[in-house]
């Protein structure tokens, strides 16, 4: 620690400033007061490097261990430590359990008890030098509104006894991270305001542009120490699903929750209503011993405050819930999260998904697929009606959404890729290698058998040519096939809806027969996916209460309607799986092969597994 001056140290591993303060040895203090036996990887760098004065920008999963971090400095330095936090059940958790290793924290709400008016910040001003605290907790938006706190703060640093200054969940800072708060972009008035104070900026989620982002609008200076962490979560086994109905997705949950009724878990929703009808047919199927609750924006704080305690009490064992649920939720044995549908972009499954195995060991992530869940998340996020309240998006926004929904697809679809070689690629690792650091704790991972990569473009233009064909028949505007009609049509199924998209003399209608339902499906999806079909979702009905997601030509349709279309490359798995995979459904036999025309790869590469 070169920047304090050491005068021997001694038994007690105390040294002090020249100023006569103490500094302790954080190694030493590690174990003693926060009773760990080591440091996990990073804390030791930062830790290090914060007790030698300079700004820190930490990357770390949720998990990590971030709080380390900040709280050991603050404790073996003088002074204290202001610690921005966004939520204030989230303060309040961290206060309490740094009152339980001894190190003094408070709330800007609490100082010496009473609210956060003018008592506190007196109280604070007239702090005892060098006293038992140690760590001050404050939201943002205290200090943005708040002038007399922005005084007291400089009082403290007035006094020498500001160590430094710490922002949690620093993605928040950022227009470009997923959960730009506006009160943290007036953080950046702590550089400018208290130059000499040390900044530490701690997130998990954060790719290079919103760390570039966060740092610029901080000012962290040009010697900020980075750590890094890898984002690999190595004892979290992934599995995705498909979800064929929301019954047979609710039956396996509960087949699970019935194996597992000791262990906590977590299952994500999309809607509201999702989370009470699961909640409820849970309850049902699991019998009166279920302690299984649901968790959404419309209870009131009480009762979602209720909820979430009596779960990290481990009363309730299972929430379903919004994504309303889960930030600030410190409970390190959850053993499984299943997500009912998937989220809306890959950086949120890894954060909701994360919440499984805080305490490093193994837990279940499951996640049920249906390409009816991308065509929702689309129709939200380019509704533009504005139903959520607030400012229309710009359009920059949307497309930066509908690209995060596209990756989220394309993990979901996948079925020869590592899942976590797909996540650490997400976020700028690229060198993961899964034969070493996954171990087959993930679905395609383990299925021992032979991927065969295959290219459907001649598939895709007959299907672009089938749906040009029933426009140009049609005597309506309006798109009047559906993506699943359409699926349909295209493998030769004869219903109500087909017959409306058989067009007289044209090869196309049953031209997919030989791939069969589910790849077809899957292809089409994959087709929406990529932009070379659209999906909008159209209401009909007086009360808008029927939609239906309509399929007409997408932006790169063209391309399928040329000679030389580009490839279109899926991964499908032969033969038969190995028998050490992990139990899933039984797959039906892979189905033929159409045939395979060499091109130039363009297309992002993917895979289809004959029947999942
Ligand atoms: P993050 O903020 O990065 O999501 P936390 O700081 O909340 O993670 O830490 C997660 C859990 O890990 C906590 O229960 C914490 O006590 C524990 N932990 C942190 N550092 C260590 C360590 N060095 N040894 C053992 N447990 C640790
Ligand atoms: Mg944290
Ligand atoms: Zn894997």
């Amino acid at each position: 620690c070169g920047f304090f001056e050491w005068d021997g140290g001694g038994a007690d591993a105390v040294d002090r400033t020249a100023a006569g303060a103490e500094v302790k040895d954080f190694e030493v203090e590690n174990r003693r007061t926060f009773g760990h036996r080591g440091f996990r990887p990073g804390q030791r760098e930062v830790v290090g490097a914060a007790m030698a004065g300079r700004d820190c920008f930490v990357l770390m999963p949720t998990g990590g261990g971030k709080s380390l971090c900040y709280q050991l400095p603050a404790w073996c330095a003088p002074g204290l430590a202001v610690v921005f936090s966004p939520l204030v059940s989230l303060i309040q958790d961290q206060v309490d359990g740094m009152a339980e290793a001894g190190v003094g924290a408070a709330s800007l709400g609490s100082v010496g008890g009473g609210g956060g008016g003018a008592d506190a910040l007196a109280r604070l001003r007239d702090l005892p030098a060098h006293g038992d605290l140690k760590v001050l907790y404050l939201t943002p938006e205290k200090f943005a509104r708040s002038a007399a706190a922005r005084r007291a703060l400089e009082a403290l640093r007035a006094r020498g006894l500001l160590s430094r200054f710490v922002v949690d969940e620093a993605h928040c800072v950022s227009s470009w991270g997923h959960d730009f708060r506006p009160d943290y972009l007036e953080l950046r008035r702590i550089r400018r305001e208290f130059p000499s104070v040390p900044i530490m900026a701690l997130t998990a989620t954060a790719d290079a542009r919103v760390v570039a982002d966060v740092s610029a609008t901080l000012a962290l200076r040009r010697d900020a120490f980075s750590w890094t962490a890898s984002f690999n979560r190595p004892r979290l086994r992934y599995e995705v699903r498909a979800k064929t109905s929301k019954p047979k997705a609710i039956e396996q949950i509960a087949a699970h929750v019935r194996a597992h009724a000791d262990e906590s878990g977590l299952v994500y929703c999309l809607s509201r209503r999702d989370c009470e009808v699961v909640c409820e047919a849970l309850g049902k199927q699991l019998g009166a011993r279920a302690r299984v609750a649901y968790y959404h924006a419309e209870l009131d704080a009480d009762e979602r405050e209720r909820r979430q305690r009596r779960w990290s009490r481990g009363e309730i064992k299972l929430i379903v819930a919004t994504l309303a649920f889960g930030m600030g939720v410190n409970k390190p044995d959850v053993r499984y999260v299943f997500h009912f549908s998937m989220p809306k972009s890959l950086a949120n499954y890894y954060q909701e998904s994360g919440r499984a195995g805080r305490d490093g060991l193994g837990a279940l992530c499951v996640l049920f697929f249906a390409w009816k869940d991308r065509a929702i998340h689309q129709a939200m996020i380019t509704d533009k009606t504005g139903r959520r309240g607030g400012a229309p998006k710009s359009q920059a926004a949307v497309d930066a959404e509908l690209a995060a929904l596209r990756a989220m697809t394309r993990f979901a679809a996948d079925r020869a890729r590592c899942r976590r070689a797909i996540v650490l690629e997400y976020f700028g690792e690229r060198d993961f290698d899964p034969a070493a650091g996954c171990g087959g704790l993930c679905d395609n991972c383990a299925d021992g058998r032979p991927v065969e990569s295959r290219d459907l473009a001649e598939h895709a233009a007959r299907i672009v040519r089938l749906l040009d064909a029933v426009g140009a028949a049609a005597d309506t505007d309006r798109p009047v096939a559906t993506r699943l009609s359409l699926a349909d049509a295209y493998r030769g199924a004869n219903t109500a809806a087909t017959r409306k998209l058989r067009v007289a003399g044209r090869p196309e209608f049953g031209a997919g027969r030989s791939l069969g339902k589910d790849a077809v499906d899957d292809l089409v999806g994959r087709l929406v996916c990529e932009n070379v079909l659209a999906e909008a979702s159209v209401t009909i009905g007086i009360e808008g209460k029927f939609a239906a997601d309509y399929v007409s030509a997408g932006t790169r349709a063209d391309e399928f309607r040329r000679a030389d279309a580009p490839e279109f490359c899926v991964s499908v798995r032969t033969g038969r799986r190995r028998a050490a995979a992990a139990p899933r459904p039984a797959a039906p036999p892979p189905r033929p092969a159409p045939p395979r025309v060499a091109r130039a790869p363009r297309s992002p590469h993917f895979d289809l597994t004959g029947g999942r």
